[in-house]
């Protein structure tokens, strides 16, 4: 009988994203001694101890030439195999751009249903699993059940809580025998978004302007209460738009969906569409001059002001604690 988790996961030259260990944290505790991590690409080798350490009992490492480069087509067949070999009852993703795309690849070759974006998985009455994932742009959250005998989520990050095992994972020797030759599509290049900043989606504190900043250059009030607070940058779509800031700055419905402990809605009114992208953030601080802006609606703490005023008073405040 299936049983077990398979983690699938992306790496960079054994540098693993957190989201990965959150997801191990989780399947050791739906599936306790019995998860197996699965990851690809150069570097892969390096990260044995470290997911074994967050949760991992066995993992695979596609290491070779042949995952060298992502193929959506190529790595979903290589999951299929592994999931032959392993034979899990569930898989986890991430809720990353790289997981999003693979996830649902992954579910249509096993004919399994897949719950995306998950912000819970948990053990149901029945003994399957259960998920709970925002609909209606993050207005109302619904409880999710997989009928197919395989389940597959995908997991926003930052919505799990790490926890380290201790334990080393032992290495699961698994050959898809594929060729990177007969893949579909392979990505020939990835260039590196402008600024070199931690990834939005995964970022514990988010300092985020909006057209309140009026122009590009006072983006640097922004950058330096960001440097401040050790925050990474975001803005709303407008700004993104204008080229003020990079487009993978941009947050929303439209742009990338955050969950920090912190965000910082500074000059932003606190449109819909914005709100859709930040409804996962534990604590929202807002930052406006109108007091019957929208966004203090949804904040936890709101500051009525003139930013450029507010907010370096709030840098140097950071600074001297
Ligand atoms: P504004 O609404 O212009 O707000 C600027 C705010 O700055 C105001 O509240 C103002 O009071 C304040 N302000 C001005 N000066 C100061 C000052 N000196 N000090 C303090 N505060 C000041 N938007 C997104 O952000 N993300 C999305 O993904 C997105 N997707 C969309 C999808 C669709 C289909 C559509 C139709 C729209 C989408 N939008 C999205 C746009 C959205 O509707 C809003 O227009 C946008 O979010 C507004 O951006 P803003 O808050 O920066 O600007």
């Amino acid at each position: 009988m299936a049983s077990g988790i398979l983690v699938v996961f992306n790496q960079e030259g054994g540098r693993v994203r957190r989201v990965a260990y959150e997801m191990l944290s989780l399947a050791q505790k739906l599936a306790p001694g019995s998860i197996t991590a699965l990851t690809f690409g150069e570097g892969a080798d390096q990260v044995r101890e470290a997911v074994g350490r967050y949760g991992a009992d066995r993992v695979i490492l596609l290491s070779s030439p042949t995952y060298h480069r992502y193929s959506s087509d190529g790595f979903a067949q290589a999951v299929a195999q592994a999931v032959e070999a392993v034979d899990p009852e569930a898989l986890f993703f991430p809720a990353n751009a790289w997981g999003k795309d693979l996830a649902p690849r992954v579910a249509g070759l096993l004919g399994a249903g897949l719950a995306s974006d998950c912000t819970e998985v948990h053990r149901r009455e029945d003994g399957r699993l259960g998920a709970i994932r925002p609909i209606y742009a993050g207005k109302a959250y619904a409880r999710v059940a997989i009928d197919s005998p395989r389940q597959i989520f995908s997991l926003r990050p930052n919505i799990q809580a790490v926890e380290e095992s201790g334990r080393a994972a032992d290495v699961l020797t698994v050959d898809p025998g594929l060729d990177a030759s007969s893949f579909q599509a392979v990505v020939s290049e990835v260039i590196q978004s402008q600024g070199g900043q931690m990834e939005l989606t995964e970022a514990d504190i988010i300092v985020s302007g909006g057209r309140g900043i009026k122009a590009p250059e006072n983006f640097k009030v922004l950058e330096d209460l960001a440097e401040a607070v050790g925050a990474a940058l975001g803005s709303s779509r407008p700004v993104a738009d204008e080229g003020w800031v990079p487009h993978s700055y941009h947050i929303g419905q439209t742009g990338k969906v955050v969950s920090p402990t912190v965000y910082f809605a500074v000059g932003i009114s606190g449109a819909i569409q914005h709100l859709a992208g930040i409804s996962g953030s534990k604590y929202i601080v807002a930052i406006n001059n109108d007091p019957d802006a929208p966004i203090f609606k949804a904040a936890n703490y709101g500051i009525v002001g003139d930013l450029f005023k507010v907010v370096p008073a709030l840098a140097n405040e950071v600074r001297r604690i």
